[in-house]
């Protein structure tokens, strides 16, 4: 059985100027340790359907299980990693990547060496004691993923993280997580609109259409090298 599981998900903000249907009802299901992407043009319910997932935002209907328990509210032990990174400007990138472990009042020596395992992994281990603005928009985006998974979370949530990158730290980023992935095996949404990006990335992909968001087609994508 799936890792998460969506069944009927839909949402209807109510506007002044009426309803805004910003996603039909959508099914899917993500398996443990499998990433799934959902592309679709601005506007079509994906990060709609991100909050609904990371239960910042009710469903107006439908289901949403993770793990067997079915959401509502705030999910527990999830990662995010939003287009804009959010570092703490007067935090070093190793102190923002322990932000977590501060708020969950972790051990401290125990997530840090993780923290730098991570950083080194993603290729910012040298930058630990830099300030956020002393990095490129790439490599801000790593520590803001390393922040995200350094609580080993259940579910990693990803809102367009690559999407402000230029196109070769975009390609460069997509290898990186890919490799990160087959170590941290973590189970993940990837919200994108690039298509190539998903296919690249996910096992399955579920592309959307325009308005009002409804689902066109759910593809799994066969590797030609399967994963471990
Ligand atoms: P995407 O992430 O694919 O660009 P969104 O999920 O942000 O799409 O938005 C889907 C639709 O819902 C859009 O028509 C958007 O204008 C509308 N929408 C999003 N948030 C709200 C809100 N808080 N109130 C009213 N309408 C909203
Ligand atoms: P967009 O239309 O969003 O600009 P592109 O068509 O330029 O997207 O590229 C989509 C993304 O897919 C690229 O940014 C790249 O990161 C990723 N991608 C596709 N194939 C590969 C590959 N073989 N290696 C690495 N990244 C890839």
């Amino acid at each position: 059985t799936p890792f998460v599981k969506l069944s009927g998900v839909h949402k209807t903000y109510e506007a002044e100027t009426g309803n805004v249907r910003a996603l039909d009802p959508v099914s899917f299901g993500i398996d443990r340790g499998h990433i799934v992407s959902v592309v679709g043009p601005s506007g079509c319910g994906k990060s709609t359907l991100l909050r609904i997932l990371a239960g910042i935002d009710p469903a107006t209907g439908g289901q949403v299980v993770i793990d067997g328990q079915e959401i509502s509210g705030p999910v527990p032990n999830m990662g995010i990693v939003f287009q804009r990174d959010l570092l703490l400007d007067w935090r070093n990138v190793l102190d923002n990547v322990m932000l977590p472990a501060e708020l969950a009042r972790a051990n401290m020596d125990e997530t840090r060496s993780r923290a730098v395992a991570l950083l080194s992994e993603l290729g910012v281990g040298d930058f630990l004691n830099r300030l956020p603005f002393e990095l490129s928009g790439g490599m801000r985006q790593r520590a803001a993923i390393a922040r995200a998974l350094l609580m080993r979370p259940s579910l990693l949530l990803l809102d367009e993280p690559f999407s402000a990158l230029d196109a070769m730290t975009r390609d460069q980023m997509n290898v990186i997580l890919q490799r990160l992935q087959q170590h941290e095996r973590v189970t993940t949404l990837l919200i994108t609109h690039s298509i190539a990006e998903a296919v690249f990335l996910s096992d399955r992909v579920v592309v959307m259409s325009a308005r009002p968001g409804r689902v066109l087609d759910v593809i799994d994508i066969d590797l030609p090298t399967p994963r471990p």
